[in-house]
């Protein structure tokens, strides 16, 4: 069948709407529609840069939908409502086996997994979803059952930047009551560790950011308080100030080298960093060693830590319950045909999350 995709064929330039070969679904596949497509910032950088991709590209990696059709041998039903998971999943490598599908050892940035061919070629899928297209084939790993009464447009921010930010928060660095928090970034990745803080129960979270506006949706999502980078005392002494030595745990969310070289000044002895931004492919960090004398944690996140299939279902769970506000973090709704001006608003911060109705005519 045909579908209309939205494919970048070099980087650096605007992403072109096409009519696309979508196959069958096979066995252990199905076929999805996509209802909402996130554009996240890892969109932007690998149209921006080409890094870690190959053309030509059906860029998308944070989408939510319905089930249309399941091939042979797929636990899944036609009518299932899901999130897409980027987590290839296979179940058989060390990293699944321990039950830690977010460090699968299939994981590639670039997979030819969404069923897509134009003019005979096979169309690379970023994160193995590329799901800025009206309907996607894909393996069952990939595809996530979710609560049918919630929304597309919300759900499709925890198939990427909600679970990565969330999950730092609660899985990652396990966030506990009472916990001082301060996080770097008030994006959808910042604003979603707020409220994992948040949820976790810690007393104190410090949200860093120099937009005054994703300062204040900080402060509604979560913060206790927030700190301009900007400031005259700079943003270490001012963390260090509000928290007597150091917060137990920050967590980055730039994906700036410069953030996350100075993320371990703020954080107390014994605490923990956190680094969950896309930083780009040559960049480098220099830290102190006396910070890991002193017993501080230097660690990473991907994914959030979280197993994809357990975990969606739950965020989709505390979005109902209203304590993972999903509706404030999105922007404008832009059709397929508009799929630039959602790269365009998010490039310009005019949104933390702009989202694709790719069935939106
Ligand atoms: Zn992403
Ligand atoms: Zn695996």
């Amino acid at each position: 069948m045909k579908v209309r995709a939205a494919v970048l064929r070099s980087p650096g330039r605007e992403l072109e709407v096409v009519d696309a070969e979508l196959r069958q679904p096979g066995p252990g596949e199905a076929r999805v529609r996509v209802d909402a497509t996130g554009i996240c910032r890892s969109d932007l950088h690998v149209a921006a840069t080409g890094e870690s991709i190959e053309f030509p590209a059906v860029l998308g990696h944070e989408g939510a939908g319905v089930i249309e059709e399941v091939g042979p041998e797929c636990a899944l039903s036609a009518g299932d409502h899901v999130v897409l998971s980027w987590s290839p999943r296979c179940g058989r490598c060390p990293r699944c086996v321990e039950g830690r599908p977010n460090l699968c050892q299939q994981l590639t940035t670039s997979a030819d997994t969404g069923g897509l061919a134009l003019d005979g070629e096979a169309l690379n899928a970023y994160m193995g979803l590329g799901c800025l297209v009206e309907q996607v084939v894909l393996p069952e790993e990939r595809v996530v059952p979710m609560p049918a009464d919630l929304s597309a447009e919300a759900l499709c921010l925890i198939g990427c930047g909600v679970a990565t930010g969330y999950g730092a928060a609660v899985r990652t660095a396990d966030i506990g009551v009472g916990n001082s928090v301060a996080v770097f970034g008030c994006g959808a990745v910042g604003l979603s560790a707020i409220q994992g803080a948040r949820i976790s129960g810690a007393v104190q979270v410090i949200g860093v950011d120099p937009d005054p506006t994703r300062r204040e949706l900080a402060l509604h999502l979560g913060a206790t308080a927030t700190v301009d980078p900007g400031s005259a005392a700079g943003v270490t002494g001012e963390i260090l100030d509000r928290t007597r030595g150091g917060v137990d745990v920050a967590i980055e969310a730039t994906g700036s080298p410069d953030v996350m070289a100075r993320l371990l000044d703020c954080v107390r002895a014994g605490g923990k960093a956190v680094v969950v931004g896309l930083p780009a492919a040559d960049a480098t960090v220099t830290i102190s060693p006396f910070h890991l004398l002193y017993e501080k944690t230097f660690t990473g996140s991907i994914y959030g830590s979280v197993d994809p299939h357990i975990e969606f279902p739950l965020m989709g769970e505390l979005y109902r319950q209203g304590r993972l506000d999903l509706d404030r973090l999105t922007g404008e709704r832009h059709r397929l045909d508009n799929v630039n001006d959602a790269f365009a608003e998010l490039r310009e911060q005019r949104s933390t999350r702009p989202i694709v109705l790719p069935n939106h005519r």
